[in-house]
């Protein structure tokens, strides 16, 4: 096993979809494999952006547990914790946001899109989503991670908090791991609406405990080549949103067998989301009766014996950061 530690999190801003599970949750249970791992349900982050509509940040905090263990998460191998459980990690916060010059927070992305979208949500003008790769960089300083595991758009934030490592390691002659960005191939989930992003606010999700029936109906939702027509008209799977779904679900064997029917005119729309329908629900539908097995007093559990393995090193940590800053 690699030792370098990982951190990955989600922010619990709402309901959980397959999109998640497919680009960060399955990651999650691969990554626990290979290296030491801490995962956690980053509620501070989700602050900036549900400030006041915490009830959201509270409730998705369960639903958050239930799908990493039901996806195969295993808490007894890498805690899973709440990052508003981890005090240290606000104390930390503070030396880096006084080592941090604000034109580095201003480089993240995030704020920049922020600032250049005037679509954006207009709550998110505040410090706490301006500073968030500042509590980020402490976040994985303080439970000694070294590897973040990101896509290519997010590779600028970990970069931030690299300087803002290096810098505090400069100051005090700390020796604190620089993190990196750990880029790994994961496959993007469009919704259902053939839109590039699956999103709850967009109502264009497969959440991760449908029903047998509820499933193959969404399924049958999704989005087709619109230049098909009908069954007689040959179709492009290139252009089919339902493609993109087999890719992820299906075997090889299965995609090559329904695209060259579809190119071929052979088959028609509804049998081929029948055949994604069915390998969708092989996957899906044992994840969905773990999660429907999970309650809120085992998730509580299973954040209170995550929090306190996670602030055993937590603690630690600090107290190499107050024995190198003398506070
Ligand atoms: S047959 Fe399948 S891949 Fe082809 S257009 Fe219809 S849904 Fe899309």
């Amino acid at each position: 096993m690699n030792q370098d530690v990982i951190l990955t999190g989600m922010r619990p801003t709402g309901a959980l979809h397959i999109g998640h599970y497919v680009g960060v949750i399955k990651n999650m249970v691969a990554l626990q494999k290979t290296h030491p791992c801490f995962f956690f349900l980053a509620d501070w982050h989700a602050l900036s952006a549900l400030y006041d509509k915490t009830d959201i940040v509270r409730a998705s905090r369960y639903e958050y547990v239930k799908g990493w263990v039901a996806a195969g998460v295993d808490p007894k191998v890498s805690p899973i914790f709440k990052q508003s459980d981890i005090v240290e990690t606000l104390k930390l916060n503070q030396f880096f946001q006084c080592l941090t010059p604000p034109g580095w927070a201003d480089r993240s992305p995030s704020w920049k899109d922020f600032m250049n979208n005037p679509n954006a949500d207009r709550k998110l003008d505040n410090l706490g989503f301006f500073t968030y790769p500042i509590l980020q960089a402490a976040d994985i300083a303080i439970v000694g991670g070294k590897l973040v595991p990101v896509g290519a758009d997010q590779v600028s934030h970990i970069e931030i908090a690299r300087e803002i490592v290096r810098k505090f390691n400069r100051v005090y002659k700390a020796k604190l791991p620089e993190p990196e960005a750990y880029l790994s191939e994961v496959p993007k989930l469009p919704g259902i609406d053939g839109g590039l992003k699956m999103s709850s606010s967009i109502g264009n999700t497969i959440s991760m405990n449908e029903t047998e029936k509820s499933l193959q109906k969404k399924v049958n939702k999704i989005k087709t080549d619109d230049t098909r027509g009908d069954m007689a008209n040959p179709g492009n799977p290139d252009n089919c949103t339902v493609c993109e779904y087999h890719k992820v679900f299906s075997p090889k064997e299965t995609c090559d067998r329904v695209f060259a029917a579809c190119r071929s005119a052979s088959i028609g729309c509804g049998e081929c989301k029948l055949v994604l329908g069915e390998s969708m629900k092989k996957e899906l539908l044992p994840i969905a009766d773990k999660f429907n097995q999970i309650t809120d007093t085992m998730c509580d559990e299973i954040l209170a014996d995550g929090a306190l393995r996670a602030r055993a090193v937590t603690k630690k940590v600090w107290a190499e950061v107050e024995a190198v800053t003398k506070f």
